[in-house]
């Protein structure tokens, strides 16, 4: 038996507790499927109850500083069903982002049974996250908030109070999207309504005080612009990054040229859930679900291994460089003679 390569000596002679990491409690008992998910952090809280504070904020004015005391009952009509509609699937998307688990890799699973029964071949490896004890697949990254291992993880936000992985990023996507539109939508009316009332008399105009009535309107359209340039940015992020079937860490670390990426549509299909239909757009439909992990995907071939340095990240909206710290990770890889 001999270890490949030279510079790597984290390895199974010289550490051989690699197969009964000291560090590692027993695996806990596994989730009982169908359990919620929620991130139990005191920020990610606070930023999805501003998020939800910010959106009903949007929906009294609409309602009752604009659309109601206008005596224009069609405008009103059309435009409350369709503004009261996004607004309505911006936040279930965002309930479903945050309580989906976004791809956690089974914690704890880094056991001696599970490393042998893996049987590595010459020039495979396995890769054991020190943090969360458990063996990450291809495309798996920890996150320090999630304290937890994420296939394809994106980023962490805490707007959702979750991370962006494989399983939720339909849901994020579909977020950042339904805001941006309300965010124009209010915008566009609240255009229409300082058109209107300076026309007319601004106390036929709102049913609270002009002064009032202005604040109010100021304080929507600053809210409005500033989510619109900021989730139409991430929803064009976020697109690019499925389009080119590369995660946002992934882009960070360059790992660009270095793996066989699918092609486009098929990874856009993927993340929205089969072929092109209203289901896309739908947060109450899922995404596909790709094949339950393999053995295979658990093992990487030695050709890889500078692919994954680094794998310790925590991101937030705008990931940072991930630290060029040496990765605490262990390395594990057998070859036979
Ligand atoms: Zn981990
Ligand atoms: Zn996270």
């Amino acid at each position: 038996m001999m270890l490949i390569p030279a510079h790597h000596f984290r390895d199974i002679e010289r550490k051989p507790q690699y197969l009964q990491p000291e560090k590692c409690l027993p695996p806990p008992q596994p989730r009982p499927s169908g359990a919620m998910w929620f991130i139990r952090d005191g920020c990610g809280i606070a930023c999805a109850v501003v998020t939800w504070f910010l959106v009903l904020y949007a929906e009294f004015v609409v309602l009752f500083v604009m659309l109601i005391p206008s005596r224009d009952y069609v405008y009103s009509a059309i435009n409350g069903l369709v503004f009261n509609v996004l607004a309505f699937l911006a936040l279930a998307s965002h309930c479903r982002a945050m309580l989906t688990d976004p791809g956690a890799v089974p914690k704890g699973n880094a056991t001696k049974e599970f490393i042998e029964s893996l049987q590595l071949k010459p020039g495979q490896v396995v890769y054991k996250c020190p943090k969360c004890c458990s063996i990450k697949p291809d495309r798996a990254h920890h996150c320090s908030v999630c304290k937890r291992c994420i296939r394809k993880m994106d980023h962490h936000c805490p707007w959702v109070n979750n991370c962006v992985g494989e399983n939720n990023q339909k849901y994020f996507v579909l977020f950042t999207m339904y805001i941006a539109l309300i965010s124009l939508h209010a915008l566009i009316m609240v255009g229409f309504h300082f058109l209107h009332c300076f026309e007319e008399d601004w106390t036929k105009c709102s049913s609270f005080s002009p002064p009032t009535t202005v604040i109010l309107l100021i304080l929507l359209c600053f809210e409005g612009l500033l989510f619109l340039i900021f989730t139409s940015v991430m929803f064009g992020t976020q697109v690019h990054s499925i389009c080119t079937d590369e995660t946002g860490i992934e882009r960070l670390q360059r790992k660009k040229q270095r793996r066989e990426r699918r092609g486009s549509w098929k990874s856009v299909k993927e993340t929205f859930g089969g072929d092109l239909s209203l289901n896309w757009f739908n947060p109450f439909s899922g995404p596909r679900h790709p094949k339950p992990l393999s053995d295979r995907d658990w093992v990487r071939q030695v050709s890889s291994v500078s692919d994954t340095e680094n794998t310790e990240t925590t991101t937030t909206e705008e990931p940072e460089e991930p630290s060029e710290e040496p990765k605490d990770e262990d390395f594990a890889e057998v070859v036979d003679e």
